[in-house]
């Protein structure tokens, strides 16, 4: 699916310093994130949008809530309602539309881990929900339904995880998810990172997260320290849709993360109106590449309840992946998958 770890929930950009548990971490991306724009009346505002948009976009938002942050906005084009970074966060009436086969828990994910927050469904890898919040709320995200409310939560929340992942000695990985891992303190990943390093059998901790792509000032030298500070090898999965996304300023994070000795690879949802278009696709490889990131995955969209707006049909994404693979190396091209629930892993769209 998506980002493998959507969601909503408390969003830490609600209110930060009480999320954050110690106000000395009021940084720049903190704030940032605390600015961001949560009313569809400033988005439509900022944009130049025509205020008829208004009443469809408070009562989708009603459901799920908008939430972009002011470098993410900076990027779109004013006047255009069709644009593609718009259209990933902006409520909208289409989000009412039933669509056969779509509902609110479409990967059966919400009863599966083996402890809470852990999910363990592939060989070798875990992965924990480190979080409910966002720095962004995607419309197409298959987490838009999940109650986060019972979240591990508190100092070491992760103690329980962590001694189920020491006790299964057939795991190399840990994936921080959630929500998004980054909108926690650096002092709390730092722990948690220090603690996963002490169990011998792992080898790499990979993140994943939308923070660099949407809040690129997230990618700080506190940041670099603790991802970069224990044994474990470090992997940033990043979540860009569109090559507009990829500014300067996250262009600069993603070298940030490489230069450190991260890998830094990205992720993309196939989503209706906004990358489904051959030449889009082969830009955001160009462009990711440039940045030092190389595509992993191309998501098909989980058939979450409110965004079969957003569905490209099978054919059409094969021949859309087909139509990139003519044109760039192989190392440029995204797996086009799909999640399944049951499977070993990611399942090719063939
Ligand atoms: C997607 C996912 C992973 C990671 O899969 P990779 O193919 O290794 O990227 C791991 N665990 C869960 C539960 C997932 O959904
Ligand atoms: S960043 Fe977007 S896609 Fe990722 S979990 Fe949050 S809402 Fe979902």
């Amino acid at each position: 699916m998506n980002d493998p770890f959507p969601i909503e929930g408390d969003t830490l950009a609600g209110s930060p310093s009480r999320a954050s548990g110690h106000a000395t971490s009021d940084t720049g991306w903190r704030r940032e994130l605390g600015e961001a724009i949560r009313d569809p009346a400033e988005l439509l505002r900022v944009l130049e949008l025509p205020v008829e948009l208004l009443a469809a976009a408070e009562r989708a938002a009603g459901s799920f809530p908008l939430l972009a942050p002011r470098g993410f906005v900076a990027r779109m084009r004013r006047g255009d309602v069709h644009d593609p970074l718009l259209r990933q966060v902006l409520p909208l009436g289409e989000e009412d539309l039933p669509f056969p086969g779509f509902s609110a828990d479409p990967l059966a994910e919400t009863s599966c881990g083996p402890r809470p927050g852990v999910l363990h469904k592939y060989h070798g890898r875990a992965l924990l929900v480190t979080t409910g919040a966002c720095a962004i709320h995607c419309r197409y995200c298959f987490r838009r339904h999940f109650a986060y409310h019972d979240l591990p939560r508190g100092r070491h929340w992760w103690n329980e995880a962590v001694e189920y992942l020491r006790a299964d000695a057939s795991l190399r990985e840990v994936l921080l998810s959630g929500g998004d891992p980054l909108t926690l303190p650096d002092a709390q990943l730092q722990a948690l990172a220090e603690d996963l390093a002490a169990i011998p059998h792992l080898e790499r901790l990979r993140v994943h997260t939308r923070l660099p792509v949407v809040l690129p000032s997230r990618v700080d030298d506190h940041l670099l320290r603790w991802l970069t500070a224990t044994r474990l090898a470090p992997v940033v999965v990043i979540h860009a849709n569109h090559p507009q996304e990829i500014a300067d300023d996250v262009a600069q994070a993603c070298r940030r993360l490489r230069d450190a000795g991260v890998t830094v690879l990205n992720q993309s949802v196939l989503l209706r109106g906004v990358n489904d278009d051959a030449a889009v696709l082969v830009q955001l490889s160009e462009r990711l590449f440039a940045a030092g990131v190389l595509p992993y995955y191309l998501h098909a969209l989980d058939h979450v309840a409110g965004a079969g707006h957003f569905l490209v049909d099978d054919q059409r994404a094969r021949e859309l992946c087909n139509a990139v693979a003519a044109r760039l190396p192989g190392y440029l091209v995204p797996r086009l998958v799909r999640e399944e629930p049951g499977q070993a892993g990611k399942t090719a769209l063939r």
